[in-house]
């Protein structure tokens, strides 16, 4: 990663900075015009991230989809609204609890799965954004950010690794759930989803 960094002009100076915002701001602009895989060739803007930078928890998905590729943030579409809408019944404050990001920060044409040598080419930015937000804990919504984050490239199913806290690629706990799309295709999910949010924020309350 370190290699990735001095690349994007991001030293060691701001990276021992306490501004988190700025950080990410430079962090975003630099990456803006990446082209380190096919997918900067459909995107209209890669989306970088959203919500509290000094939050605990900090929020996995996939990739953007349609909406957020038109407006620059992630999970704005409809899984993104079903995604608020858990989070405002468990009584949480999207934009001040929780830091949202994704493994690809590019659209896959068509929403796609993404493909490996895409998220190879993405991941560090993922591993950048993980360690100047340093969350205490990490939910990964959806299969793709499962694999990468627990580092599970045995590709295990959501329901085995659901409900307890596994350690991440990152040394952090980290958990995973059903990406909301999917609760949008099979609403019985919703509430799994909304379970392990709660389990999520009760291990922040635990850990202090
Ligand atoms: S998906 Fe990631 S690596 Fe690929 S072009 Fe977009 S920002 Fe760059």
């Amino acid at each position: 990663m370190e290699e990735m960094l001095k690349g994007l002009g991001i030293d060691e100076l701001i990276l021992k900075s306490e501004d988190k915002l700025k950080v990410l701001s430079i962090f975003s602009d630099k990456i803006k015009d990446c082209k380190k895989c096919r997918l900067h060739t459909s995107r209209k803007q890669v989306v970088v991230g959203v919500g509290n930078p000094y939050s605990d928890v900090m929020f996995v998905g996939e990739g953007p989809g349609r909406e957020e590729d038109i407006k620059g943030y992630p999970f704005v579409g409809k899984a993104g609204r079903l995604l608020t809408e858990i989070l405002e019944e468990l009584g949480i404050d999207r934009d001040r609890d929780v830091y949202i990001a994704n493994v690809i920060k590019c659209r896959p044409p068509g929403n796609r799965d993404p493909m490996m040598d895409e998220i190879n080419a993405c991941t560090p930015y993922l591993d950048f954004q993980v360690r100047i937000i340093s969350p205490k804990v990490i939910l990964c919504l959806g299969r793709y950010s499962m694999y990468y984050v627990l580092n599970r490239m045995d590709q295990p199913k959501i329901s085995e690794i659901r409900g307890k806290f596994h350690v991440s690629r990152y040394n952090i706990p980290a958990t995973a759930t059903y990406h909301p799309a999917a609760a949008l295709r099979n609403p019985t999910l919703k509430e799994f989803i909304k379970k392990d949010i709660d389990m999520v924020f009760k291990k922040i309350v635990e850990r202090f």
